[in-house]
C-alpha cells in the first residue's frame, strides 16, 4: 500500500489551497474521512463542482500514514485509479464506480503512460491539510 508522501506534492494542477473547500461527511480520527471537495466560489453564477473524496489510512495519521483513496471526478478515473489500485491504495467507496469499471481493468496508457503514482487535485488538497492540521497538533 502506498503512503501519504507517496501522492501529494505529484500534480502540478493541484492550485493553491485556498482556491477550494470541503465539506466533511464523515472523520475519524482512527482512519477516515469522506467528504465533498469544492472550488470556491467567486461570483453567484460561478458555482463550480463538487466531487467526493473517501480516504482511508492507518494508525495515526501522519506523512507516511498508508492511505486508500478515492475521488469521482474524471482525472481520478482516467489517470490514477489503474495506477492506485494496484498498489492496493484505491478505496472503493459507496459513490464509487463499479470494480469492473474500465479505468480498473484497462491500464492509462494515453493519460498516465510511465504509471505514476499520484492523485487528483481534490485528493491533493485534502491529502494535504489533513497531514498539515495534523503536523500542527504534534
Ligand atoms: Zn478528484
Amino acid at each position: 500500500m502506498l503512503k501519504i508522501n507517496d501522492l501529494i506534492g505529484k500534480n502540478k494542477k493541484a492550485g493553491t489551497f485556498n482556491q477550494y473547500k470541503i465539506r466533511i461527511f464523515r472523520y475519524n480520527k482512527s482512519g477516515f474521512l469522506s467528504g465533498v471537495v469544492v472550488r470556491k466560489v467567486k461570483t453567484d453564477k460561478d458555482l463550480g463542482r463538487a466531487y467526493t473524496v473517501n480516504i482511508k489510512w492507518g494508525g495515526q495519521l501522519k506523512h507516511d500514514s498508508p492511505v486508500q483513496v478515492s475521488c469521482t471526478c474524471a482525472d481520478f478515473s482516467a489517470r490514477w485509479r489503474y495506477v492506485l489500485n494496484k498498489h492496493g491504495s484505491y478505496y472503493v467507496g459507496k459513490n464509487m464506480f463499479a470494480l469492473n469499471d474500465k479505468s480498473l481493468t484497462d491500464p492509462p496508457v494515453v493519460t498516465n503512460p510511465n504509471m505514476e503514482t499520484g492523485v487528483c487535485k481534490h485528493l491533493e488538497f485534502v491529502l494535504n491539510a489533513l497531514v498539515h492540521v495534523t503536523d500542527g497538533i504534534k
